[in-house]
């Protein structure tokens, strides 16, 4: 029996895993494209194995393919346009990606669009970082303009001395400076938007971070300003139309008061949107899969839900288990410290109770954590 679409995914970490997942009961078969060939999707979708330069590979690979799709940001956007240049069609395009992966670009866009983001200037010699330090005043972060995730690629700046260490510390690589935000909390909102323009978005969720790693989500985040849902939706509709984007996009977000300052965009299903699995009424794998076929996209109402990452080591599973509302994802990776291995999402009849119990699962987090 054939599938009755196939979507092939660029990437087959843990966000390729629950794609495919997710695609199955919608009669939707996925391939992975990796350069591993037991990446964690394995389990889900077969494997193409073979590096994003490779042509001859991607060209194998996307025979008989509906539509392709990426699962990491850091995809070539030369890779994406072959693919389009070979006849096939991809989704989100390259401009996302070009957009999205240099965040002297990204920065730029947002600002170009309206958007508010933290003070931020270019740097690149350490003499642009003494200037840049001049302009924007200390604290500050230096990030390096590509390649950074999680925190890493960064360096936190208190005074200016520490100027000389910090660039040839970061590998003396293209860098952005940004002021340091004293934020209330971290919001991100995710959209999705369909092939014939349709566009839905979640409630904005609460993130915790530490170390630059996200820790937990809180969905929906409660105590928003007046107005701030339309604000944050407003500014994404305006990000999806210049960018012609289809798919989910995540945009990561400081609250200061009742302001947004726009921190990064990911175009691509996020972290903190692993919450939708249980907690909405079409999760972000879904509504990707959807929407990069160009079919109808699903309701994004959200009930009381939190979501715990599982970093380093996953805490034993009956005790987990034995959290009512608690529902285990473990994406079958291989233990190592610091490494995203799962998570454990948080249900319940109302937040109050859905937060005592994610404090459960939290205490065994921390105890295992490595
Ligand atoms: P990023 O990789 O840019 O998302 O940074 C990772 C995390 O570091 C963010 O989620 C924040 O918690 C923190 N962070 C990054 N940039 C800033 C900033 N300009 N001010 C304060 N905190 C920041």
């Amino acid at each position: 029996m054939g599938a009755e679409a196939r979507v092939g995914i660029l990437g087959g970490g843990q966000l390729g895993r629950m794609l495919a997942q997710a695609a199955l009961p919608l009669g939707v078969d996925c391939v992975v494209y990796d350069d591993a060939h037991d990446s964690c999707a394995a389990a889900y979708a077969p494997v193409v194995q073979g590096s994003l330069a490779d042509r001859e590979a991607l060209e194998r690979f996307a025979v008989g393919l509906d539509v392709i799709t990426f699962e990491f940001e850091n995809v070539p956007a030369e890779a994406v346009q072959f693919l389009r240049d070979t006849g096939h069609l991809v989704h989100p395009g390259p401009l996302a990606l070009t957009t999205a992966q240099d965040r002297w670009n990204e920065k730029r866009f947002f600002r170009d669009h309206g958007i508010r983001t933290t003070p931020f200037a270019k740097v690149d010699d350490e003499a642009g970082l003494q200037e840049a330090i001049a302009q924007l005043g200390l604290p500050a972060v230096l990030k390096a303009r590509r390649l950074g995730y999680d925190g890493k690629g960064q360096l936190y700046l208190a005074h200016p001395e520490q100027a000389e260490v910090a660039w040839p510390a970061l590998g003396g690589v293209p860098c952005i400076l940004e002021k340091v935000v004293t934020f209330d909390r971290e919001v991100s909102l995710l959209s999705v938007r369909g092939r014939s323009g349709e566009v839905r978005h979640y409630p904005l969720v609460e993130n915790r971070h530490a170390g630059g790693v996200l820790r937990w989500s809180q969905a929906p985040a409660l105590g928003l300003p007046d107005g701030m849902q339309q604000r944050a939706e407003a500014a994404a509709e305006r990000v999806l139309e210049a960018l012609d984007y289809v798919g989910v996009l995540a945009i990561e977000w400081f609250q200061v008061g009742d302001d947004l300052l726009a921190n990064e965009m990911a175009p691509r299903v996020h972290n903190s949107g692993h919450f939708s699995i249980e907690g909405a009424a079409t999760s972000q794998f879904e509504n990707h899969i959807r929407a990069v076929l160009g079919w109808p996209l699903g309701e994004t109402e959200v009930s009381p839900c939190m979501m715990v990452n599982l970093l380093g080591q996953i805490p034993d599973r009956g005790q987990i288990l034995s959290v009512p509302g608690a529902r285990l994802h473990d994406y079958a990776k291989a233990p190592r410290q610091g490494r995203k291995l799962g998570h454990v999402t948080i249900t319940g009849p109302d937040m109050p109770t859905v937060a005592e119990r994610a404090r459960r699962v939290r205490a065994l987090v921390e105890g295992t954590e490595s």
